[in-house]
């Protein structure tokens, strides 16, 4: 298919604008190649610049012409050939001078016709002959060769057709060469006309030569000064005397009329090499064979010039090379972007698109999905490298029990592969999991993986995507219920159809007005009023009524979606804040942070711009932050927290008290607040642990100098207590749920002194 593409190619190119110049670029090319000298056989007598300035008046009186012939004929020359228009009467002795020369030769001299348009109205040629005084005693010769219409001779005649007669070219006379009168043929411009033995008109007429150099040679006689104005456009060798070109059209039928082959055969030569080069297998060898490719077809069509006196056209050899050489380039590079995507780029193991094609090609029907346990946590303690480095590390412990099935990298945090036999599938995560216990070391680091693992059935091939989505679904569920492993089933089903439909209709909540910011306010207990609010989103689904985040939060994280989404909530947040400021209630507003977008430098562009078209103080927002998004390698989550900070918005510490940050951890982050956790906090009143734990936080909160607040405050002895422990701030349903914006706006003005 594409070596017939490649022959159309030739085809194309042979017959259009482009073929031809390329092919004259490509004859002076091989001109070059083959330069050779002149064969000596022809001689060419100049009339050169100094015999003009030795004769004196132009034209030359003819007896000079008398003289050169008798010169000549003396020394044993085999034939003269003038290149010189004697078609008009001079003084009438001299034309008789001229005329006893030439029978003294006895007719083997050579005189010139020159073709020209008839004129006087009618159509045609008309040759004009050398005067009858002359022509009696001489052959005749048609001198006129046409240029290309770029002006450049590169073909001669071999004879000429006039008015019915039939008469044969200078050239072909010379050469002793038989043709049909209108056929031509190219000049050999390998030969080098500097070769070709000269001499000078007045030399040879004051015998100033040595006749046994003349002996046996063709002597062709012509103007070579620059002012005759006698000169043509020749390839390779730039404007040169007609009379030169002559002789080479001479010297090139001395071989035999040159014989111009058609495009066939280097067609086919051009369709094997373009074979090889479709066929070639690395890059290298495509390389070799597409440089040889034209070396080989300049060397083969050069070496049919020299030695068969053949000519083939070089471009229907070298068109199918390029395009086959474009098409392997072609294909390589589709190839490359093929085996690119199916794999993943970080870590080099074949990707989620992989194992769907696996999938569908037969190899194994169910899915068995293995989740990274505190992914973020892992990755964010080691840097990009190290955390490919700990896949691949996991990768190969789980290699080592599949059963030569491929693991597939399908999202960042999961590995899955195909199961070939279901029967060992309990076994199989048995041993992965043994395997697991012992840590794995990384850049030197010993670290703990942790995976859950979920199963999905194939059923029908072209499902692959559904079986691998439920199976890592499954893995979801054993790591969201603190399961080693989760069987996909049917109910899970009905959670993945409305997770996807979910995603679907997410994308278009923003722009429907669904996804709105509720505010909870956080109580000052300095003050007794409201110091700030906690925005927490919302979405109105048409059907499925409010959402809480817990439900798609996670979804839009998974699925790229978090950025959007939380510009949108922050924009919302200070628009409002706005509204409530212009009331003349300055309050700060807090914003929840994914993980995600911790080091999400586009965000971070994103949300400056945002700050500076509203004009609001970045002072009044904060982002609260999860210890455990936090508790990454200290150096980093400092890092993109404090990218935040620069743009001077505050941090504040979320769920404090459920992850294991150590103080000396908190003190490298640029917080400015904490917030402990509401299971810590609902029971402080109550619970003597809960109780010191939230008092010994404050105390070092305050050290640290970070401001406190206690979230989930459901009741007025929880209140009193985290007053008498000089908590900063509270807040819960006790001061208020979560509320649209303007019923945050009535509780603003108000004092919460009486409320403990
Ligand atoms: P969170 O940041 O810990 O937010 C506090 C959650 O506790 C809110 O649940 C709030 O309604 C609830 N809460 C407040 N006071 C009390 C109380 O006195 N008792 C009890 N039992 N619960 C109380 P919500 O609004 O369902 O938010 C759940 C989580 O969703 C939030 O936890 C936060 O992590 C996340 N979230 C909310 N909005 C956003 C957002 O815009 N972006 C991101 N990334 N996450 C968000
Ligand atoms: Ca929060
Ligand atoms: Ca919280």
């Amino acid at each position: 298919m594409a070596l017939a593409l490649c022959g159309l190619a030739g085809l194309l190119v042979g017959f259009t604008g482009f073929g031809s110049a390329f092919e004259r670029f490509a004859d002076e090319a091989r001109w070059r190649a083959r330069q050779h000298p002149a064969s000596g056989q022809l001689h060419i007598v100049e009339i050169d610049a100094r015999s003009i300035a030795a004769i004196a008046h132009w034209p030359w009186p003819r007896s000079n012409y008398a003289v050169l012939i008798d010169r000549l004929r003396e020394a044993g020359a085999a034939s003269v050939t003038f290149d010189v228009d004697f078609s008009s009467h001079s003084v009438p002795e001299q034309d008789a001078a001229f005329a006893g020369a030439l029978e003294r030769a006895g007719g083997r001299v050579i005189l010139p016709t020159f073709g020209q348009e008839s004129g006087g109205g009618e159509a045609g040629w008309t040759d004009s002959l050398p005067i009858p005084e002359l022509r009696d005693h001489a052959m005749l010769a048609a001198v006129s060769i046409l240029p290309d219409p770029d002006g450049t001779i590169r073909r001669a005649p071999l004879g000429t057709m006039t008015a019915g007669t039939p008469r044969p070219s200078l050239s072909a006379m010379i050469a002793g060469a038989n043709g049909a009168a209108d056929q031509d043929f190219p000049i050999d411009y390998a030969i080098d006309p500097n070769t070709i033995p000269r001499h000078s008109f007045i030399d040879i007429r004051d015998g100033r030569f040595d006749p046994k150099a003349i002996a046996g040679k063709d002597i062709v006689i012509g103007a070579t000064a620059i002012e005759m104005g006698d000169r043509y456009a020749a390839p390779n060798y730039g404007v040169i005397p007609g009379v030169v070109i002559q002789a080479m059209a001479a010297e090139t039928l001395r071989r035999g009329v040159p014989v111009e082959a058609g495009w066939q055969l280097p067609l086919l030569l051009g369709l094997l090499l373009s074979w090889i080069i479709l066929a070639a297998r690395s890059r290298l060898l495509l390389g070799a064979a597409a440089a040889w490719s034209p070396v080989l077809v300049f060397g083969a069509t050069t070496l049919a010039d020299s030695l068969w006196n053949t000519h083939f056209p070089v471009v229907p050899a070298l068109a199918p090379i390029g395009a086959a050489f474009l098409s392997a380039t072609a294909m390589r590079m589709l190839r490359a972007a093929r085996r690119r995507s199916l794999h993943d780029a970080r870590s080099g193991l074949p990707n989620r698109l992989a194992l769907r094609e696996a999938l569908r090609s037969g190899q194994g029907m169910g899915i068995v999905a293995a989740r990274f346990a505190d992914f973020d946590r892992l990755a964010a303690s080691l840097d990009a490298e190290g955390t490919s480095e700990m896949v691949r590390r996991v990768r190969d412990r789980i290699a080592t029990v599949t059963e030569g099935s491929l693991v597939h990298r399908i999202e960042n945090r999961v590995l899955a592969w195909c199961s070939l036999d279901e029967t060992q599938i309990e076994a199989q995560l048995a041993t992965i999991r043994t395997l697991m216990l012992s840590p794995i070391e990384v850049g030197g680091r010993r670290v703990d993986v942790t995976l859950a693992f979920g199963v999905a059935a194939g059923e029908r091939r072209e499902h692959a995507e559904k079986t691998i989505a439920r199976a890592a679904l499954a893995a979801d569920h054993a790591l969201a219920e603190g399961r080693s492993w989760h069987y996909h089933d049917a109910t899970d089903d009905d959670a993945l159809e409305r997770e996807l439909s979910l995603l679907g209709e997410l994308d278009e909540a923003v722009g429907k007005g669904e996804i709105q910011v509720y505010y909870q306010p956080k109580l000052d207990l300095g003050t007794d009023r409201i110091g700030g609010v906690e925005a927490l989103v919302r979405w109105n689904h048409p059907t499925r009524g409010f959402l809480c985040p817990d439900l798609f939060i996670p979804l839009a994280e998974r699925s790229d979606r978090i950025a959007s989404l939380t510009l949108h909530v922050v924009g919302q947040t200070i628009a409002d804040l706005l509204v409530w400021r212009a009331a003349g209630h300055e309050i700060a507003g807090a914003v929840n942070l994914s993980a995600k977008l911790l080091s999400a430098s586009d965000f971070i562009a994103a949300l400056r711009d945002l700050i500076d078209a509203s004009g609001i103080a970045p002072q009044l927002l904060t982002f609260e932050v999860t210890e455990s998004a936090a508790m990454t390698d200290p150096a980093s989550a400092a890092a993109a927290l404090q990218s935040f900070r620069d743009l001077g918005i505050a941090i504040s510490m979320d769920d404090y008290g459920t992850g294991q940050s150590t103080l000396s951890y908190i003190k490298q982050l640029p917080l400015s607040e904490l917030k402990i956790d509401r299971s810590f906090v609902q029971f402080a009143h109550q619970s003597r642990s809960d109780g010191a734990l939230v008092r010994s936080t404050i105390d070092l909160a305050h050290e640290l100098g970070l401001k406190v607040v206690a979230e989930g405050v459901e009741d007025i002895e929880c209140l009193a207590f985290l007053r008498a422990i000089h908590c900063d701030m509270v807040q819960g349903y006790l001061i208020s749920r979560p509320v649209p914006a303007p019923d945050l706006a009535a509780l603003l003005g108000q004092s919460f002194a009486e409320a403990a």
